[in-house]
C-alpha cells in the first residue's frame, strides 16, 4: 500500500518504531476523542458490542447503529450512532469513560495509530500511520510504545484477524473489477456478517443454502459464526 499524500498530523511509523504514548483517566483530554467522529463499524465491532449491551443484532442496529447505502459503493456501511448534544458525542462515552471498554471498536482500541492492510492473492501487507491531533495529550506521557507493545496492549489481535478476513471480499480482484452485487447477494452480506442472531437463526431452521460445511458449535460461539460467515459471503460472492 502507498500513501501518497499524509495531512499534517498524520505521519507513517514502522511497525518496530517506537513514540511516547499512554492514555489514562487522568489526561485531562480524557474522553476528548470520543466526539465528533466517523466511527465506521466492521462485523467484529458488531460482534462485540452485541456483547456488550447484551442485546440482539436487530436492537443493536435499531438503537446504536447508522446504516449507509451508496448506490456506487459495492457493500454497505455501518456507523456507531453520535448523540446530538453539541459535541457529537459517541452514544457510549460517559463522564467516567467508555461504557463498554471491555467490548469498545477496533478503531477506538488502535487510535492513535491506524493501520491499513493491503492484500495482493493471499499475502497482506500492513502499515502503519500515527496521527498526532493537538487535543490528545497522551504524546506527553513518558511511556515508551512501538506499534506491536501498543497493538498487544489494546487487545487488538482478534479484530485485526477477523478484519484481515474480511479483505479477502473486500479486496478480492473482482470486486476491484466493478462487481455489483444483486440485491439477494446484498442482502445476505449484511446478513451474514452484521446480523449474526438473524443468520444463526436462518441456518438452524435450514433456510439458507450454503456449499460449506457448518461448524457444529456456532450455536454457541459467535466469532465461530462469523468466521463461517466470511467464507459463506466469500463463496456466495466470489466463486
Ligand atoms: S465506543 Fe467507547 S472508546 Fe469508542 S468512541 Fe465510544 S465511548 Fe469512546
Ligand atoms: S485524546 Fe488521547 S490521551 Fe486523551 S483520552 Fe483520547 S486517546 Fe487518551
Amino acid at each position: 500500500m502507498t500513501v501518497p499524500y499524509l495531512p499534517d498530523q498524520v505521519s507513517r511509523i514502522e511497525a518496530g518504531e517506537s513514540f511516547f504514548f499512554l492514555c489514562h483517566k487522568d489526561v485531562s483530554c480524557f474522553t476528548e476523542c470520543c466526539r465528533e467522529l466517523e466511527l465506521a463499524l466492521t462485523p467484529y465491532d458488531v460482534l462485540r458490542l452485541r456483547w456488550a449491551t447484551g442485546l440482539t443484532s436487530d436492537e443493536l442496529h435499531q438503537r446504536y447503529i447508522i446504516e449507509e447505502n451508496h448506490p456506487a459503493r459495492c457493500f454497505p456501511e455501518f456507523y456507531l450512532s453520535m448523540v446530538d448534544d453539541g459535541r457529537a458525542s459517541c452514544v457510549f462515552v460517559t463522564p467516567h469513560g467508555c461504557s463498554v471498554y471491555q467490548n469498545r471498536p477496533g478503531a477506538c482500541r488502535t487510535y492513535p495509530l491506524g493501520r491499513g492492510v493491503t492484500r495482493h492473492g493471499g499475502t497482506l501487507t500492513e502499515q502503519f500511520i500515527l496521527l498526532r491531533e493537538p487535543h490528545c495529550r497522551g504524546f506527553d506521557e513518558k511511556c515508551l510504545q512501538t506499534v506491536q507493545s501498543f497493538t498487544a496492549s489494546q487487545g487488538l489481535e482478534p479484530y485485526n484477524r477477523f478484519n484481515d478476513m474480511l479483505t479477502g471480499i473486500t479486496q478480492h480482484e473482482r470486486i476491484g473489477a466493478d462487481l455489483r452485487l444483486s440485491a439477494e447477494q446484498y442482502r445476505l452480506y449484511k446478513l451474514a456478517l452484521f446480523n449474526l442472531d438473524s443468520f444463526r437463526r436462518l441456518i438452524l431452521e435450514d433456510q439458507l443454502e450454503y456449499p460449506l460445511e457448518v461448524p457444529d458449535r456456532i450455536v454457541q460461539d459467535d466469532e465461530l459464526l462469523l468466521g463461517f460467515g466470511m467464507r459463506f459471503v466469500k463463496a456466495l460472492l466470489l466463486t
